[in-house]
């Protein structure tokens, strides 16, 4: 993950999310004393072609969350969370419903073939209660947004989508830290030791 920064040839798309070549537009104009031309600009991504606006050499759209995935979350799970982090801002509630999907799509990877989350849900759970609870309050949180009425009534529930969104890929990235890089770490200490 490469932070955006000001004039940089490269980083981390706020849009996309991929590591990418920027082409930046000057804005040629001082429009006031607090509006300097040469601490302005536009950068252009050219993996999504989308433009993000900068002023006094900060980022100011869109937003950008410094989120990343897990180093071991696997993909296509980490490609949804990046997509997940990336409209965050501008539709946490559509965040939301993408990392309930990228919560399933690691349970997968995993190996759990059940029809639905609740169902591989469970099954994690048989082997690992820890995570039982953390693992349903994503599904809960996601299904709030896949299920709400219509986005007005969401708007007005008070649920707040984008405080939800942070804490799910936060909890996401704790799952994958539960259930693929302990188990890696204590079979890996398991191995070194068994040896001896
Ligand atoms: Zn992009």
């Amino acid at each position: 993950m490469n932070e955006p920064k000001f004039k940089a040839h490269a980083f981390t798309c706020p849009h996309c999310g991929v590591l990418a070549t920027m082409h930046w537009v000057s804005i040629k104009k001082d429009f006031s004393e607090d509006f300097k031309s040469e601490e302005a600009a536009i950068s252009v991504c050219f993996n999504c072609n989308k433009p993000a606006l900068w002023v006094n050499k900060e980022l100011v759209y869109p937003d950008y969350k410094d989120v990343a995935p897990h180093k071991d979350m696997p993909e296509p799970a980490a490609k949804t969370f990046r997509e997940a982090q990336s409209i965050l801002t501008r539709s946490p509630r559509g965040s939301c419903m993408l990392l309930r999907l990228c919560l399933e799509q690691l349970l997968t990877w995993l190996g759990y073939d059940q029809k639905t989350l609740a169902s591989k849900i469970s099954e994690v759970s048989k082997r690992n209660t820890q995570i039982e609870s953390l693992l349903n309050v994503c599904r809960f949180a996601g299904n709030e947004f896949v299920h709400a009425g219509t986005l007005d009534s969401l708007d007005k529930s008070g649920l707040d989508p984008k405080g939800t969104a942070e804490s799910l890929s936060t909890l996401i990235n704790s799952a994958v830290e539960i259930l693929i890089t302990q188990p890696k770490i204590i079979a890996d200490l398991n191995n070194r030791f068994s040896k001896h």
